[in-house]
C-alpha cells in the first residue's frame, strides 16, 4: 500500500503543486489520479519514487517513509512509464527491456528470454525485437516502456500520461492490454491521465484533483459517474 499522508509540495520559486494530500492507493488494484493539467498529478507521482521529495508530510510505501530509502534501492520496486516511452535509441528493443535483469546480475541469455516474454505479454509482435525503437510506430514504442518497466518484476508501477500521445484506437488497444496484463500481474499501478474517460476505464479508485493540487474527490468509478 501506498499512503499519502498530509503531503504538500512547494517548488523553490513559491508555487504549491500539491496541498495536503492525504490518501491510500491500495495494494493490487488501479489507483488514477486524473485532474486538469498543472493540477499536481506528476509532482504526486514523482513523489512516490523519489524523483522528488514532499516539502511537508509524508509518503509511505508498505508503511515505510520513502525519503529513509535510499533512491536506487527503491527504484528497484517501481516501475515507472511515461508519455515518450523514453527508449535507449541506440539498443535494439529486446535489449532495451534486457537492460534492467542484466543490470540485477541476470546473464545475458536470460536477460533475453525474459524480454522476449514481456513483449509478447505485452502484445508486441516478437518479430520487431531486432529492431531500433525509431522504427516503431508510438503505440509500439508505448508497449515496450511498459515491457521495460516490468522487467525487474516490480510490485509497483507508476504511469504518467503513458498512452496520452498515440492515437485514440491505438490508446483504446492499449487500455484493454494493460487491465488485461493486471488481472495477472495484480501490481500496485499509480496511473496519471487528464482524460476523465480513460481514469473511469482504468481505476479501481480515482483521485480528482484541481489545481492548486487539491484532493476534490476519491471514489470508485461507478461512484465517480453516479455524482
Ligand atoms: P500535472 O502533472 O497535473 O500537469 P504538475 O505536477 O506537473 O501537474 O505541476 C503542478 C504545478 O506545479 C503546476 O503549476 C506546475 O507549473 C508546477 N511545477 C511543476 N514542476 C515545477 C518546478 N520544477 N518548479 C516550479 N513549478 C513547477
Ligand atoms: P508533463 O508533460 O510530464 O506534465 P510538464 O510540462 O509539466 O511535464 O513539465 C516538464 C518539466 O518542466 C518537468 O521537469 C517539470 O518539473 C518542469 N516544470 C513544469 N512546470 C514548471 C514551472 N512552472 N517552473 C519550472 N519548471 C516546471
Amino acid at each position: 500500500m501506498i499512503t499519502f499522508d498530509r503531503v504538500t509540495k512547494r517548488y523553490p520559486d513559491g508555487t504549491v503543486a500539491v496541498d495536503d494530500l492525504s490518501l491510500e492507493v491500495p495494494t493490487g488494484g488501479i489507483t488514477v489520479f486524473v485532474g486538469p493539467s498543472g493540477c499536481g498529478k506528476t509532482t504526486s507521482l514523482r513523489m512516490i519514487n523519489r524523483m522528488i521529495d514532499p516539502s511537508e508530510g509524508r509518503v509511505l510505501l508498505d508503511g515505510v517513509d520513502v525519503t529513509t530509502v535510499d533512491p536506487p534501492t527503491l527504484r528497484r520496486g517501481i516501475g515507472y512509464v511515461i508519455q515518450q516511452a523514453g527508449l535507449f535509441p541506440h539498443r535494439k528493443i529486446v535489449d532495451n527491456v534486457a537492460t534492467v535483469p542484466q543490470l540485477l546480475g541476470w546473464d545475458r541469455r536470460k536477460a533475453r528470454d525474459r524480454a522476449m516474454e514481456l513483449l509478447e505479454r505485452v502484445g508486441l509482435d516478437t518479430g520487431l525485437a531486432n529492431r531500433y525503437p525509431f522504427q516503431l510506430s508510438g503505440g509500439q514504442q508505448q508497449r515496450v516502456g511498459v515491457a521495460r518497466a516490468l522487467a525487474a518484476d516490480p510490485p509497483v508501477l507508476l504511469m504518467d500520461e503513458p498512452f496520452s500521445a498515440v492515437d485514440p484506437i491505438v490508446r483504446a488497444s492499449l487500455q484493454d492490454e494493460l487491465l488485461r496484463l493486471q488481472a495477472e500481474l495484480h501490481k500496485t499501478i499509480v496511473f496519471v491521465t487528464h482524460d476523465i474517460d480513460e481514469a473511469v476505464k482504468l481505476g479501481d479508485r480515482v483521485a480528482v484533483l484541481q489545481v492548486g493540487g487539491h484532493l476534490a474527490q476519491l471514489d470508485d468509478p461507478a461512484t465517480l459517474l453516479a455524482r
